[in-house]
């Protein structure tokens, strides 16, 4: 257990078998919290809580922005103190904000084990809802992902129908490299995209916007032509499908606009 906010809550709803030992990660917060920049490279120790992860560059620096819109959306400021970045990927829903946001960073997890370490995508990580590639004696020590260039920026957009406290009917986020007005690179994420409800990367959406001069126009077609090939939404009793798709093509343009903003303003 990292910060308990998940965990003890699946617990206590009998979610999942109750388990007959809790193992605190507390001791282990001296050595896995941090955010530093090493051969430019971004690392981020998986025992970070929310609030550190703020205080950090990431909280400082306009190509990170995306950290900021998801920390500001998350759950009540309490939370934000003690849940960690490990916890909310471990968690694997398409609710996991954090995921949503590190998969258009291209993130990567190092999880060690009495066995060795092993490095894999959070792509690859990721399964299916609540199911991930994670051994039994394995913990996340550390998130990493490439330091993004000066011309980029990040946006994350969490929709509801009330502002705090909320899941996200759609959650969207995107990263954002400009090279003038020339979209050198775009990476697009969901709450969720195909059938498997967790985040994923909207993959075709991001192939026709690159190269492409950034204008209103050419996210119109991103979202009206491209984004329904490769996304799949349901309806629940939260909301129609419909509606989530109309809401995930404004997301995705708002998201995009929002990023070239960020770079534009430096
Ligand atoms: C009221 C409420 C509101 C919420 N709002 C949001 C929200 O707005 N956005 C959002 O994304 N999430 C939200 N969550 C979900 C949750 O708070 C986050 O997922 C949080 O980041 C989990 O982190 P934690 O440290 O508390 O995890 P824990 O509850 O301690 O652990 C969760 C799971 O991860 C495992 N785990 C933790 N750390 C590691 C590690 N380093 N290596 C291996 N396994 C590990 C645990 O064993 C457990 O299975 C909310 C939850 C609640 C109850």
């Amino acid at each position: 257990m990292a910060g308990g906010s998940e965990l003890l809550l699946l617990i206590r709803d009998r979610k999942i078998p109750v388990p007959k030992y809790v193992v605190a990660l507390e001791p282990l917060k001296k050595d896995l919290s941090y955010v530093k920049v090493e051969d430019d490279t971004v690392k981020i120790g998986a025992l970070t809580t929310l609030w550190g992860l703020h205080n950090s560059i990431l909280g400082r620096d306009k190509r990170f922005a995306g950290f900021e819109d998801v920390f500001h959306g998350f759950a009540t400021m309490a939370m934000r103190f003690y849940a960690t970045l490990g916890g909310n990927l471990v968690s694997a829903t398409q609710y996991n904000d954090y995921i949503t946001l590190l998969l258009v960073y291209d993130a990567k997890l190092k999880l060690q084990s009495v066995n060795g370490v092993r490095e894999l995508s959070l792509e690859e990580f990721l399964i299916d809802k609540r199911k991930v590639d994670l051994r039994p004696n394995e913990l996340i020590t550390e998130i990493s992902f490439k330091l993004p260039p000066e011309n980029s920026s990040s946006s994350f957009i969490k929709f509801d129908r009330r502002r705090i406290l909320i899941a996200g009917v759609v959650t969207g986020a995107a990263y954002l490299e400009l090279e003038g007005n020339t979209i050198k690179d775009v990476r697009v994420s969901f709450d969720m995209v195909r059938d498997k409800r967790i985040p994923a990367r909207a993959r075709k959406t991001e192939e026709f916007l690159k190269g492409k001069e950034l204008s209103e126009e050419i996210l119109e077609e991103a979202a009206e032509k491209v984004l329904p090939t490769e996304m799949v939404r349901i309806t629940d009793w939260w909301t129609t499908a419909e509606y989530r798709m109309d809401m995930s093509k404004v997301v995705l343009k708002r998201n995009i606009l929002k990023a070239a903003e960020r770079i534009r303003e430096g």
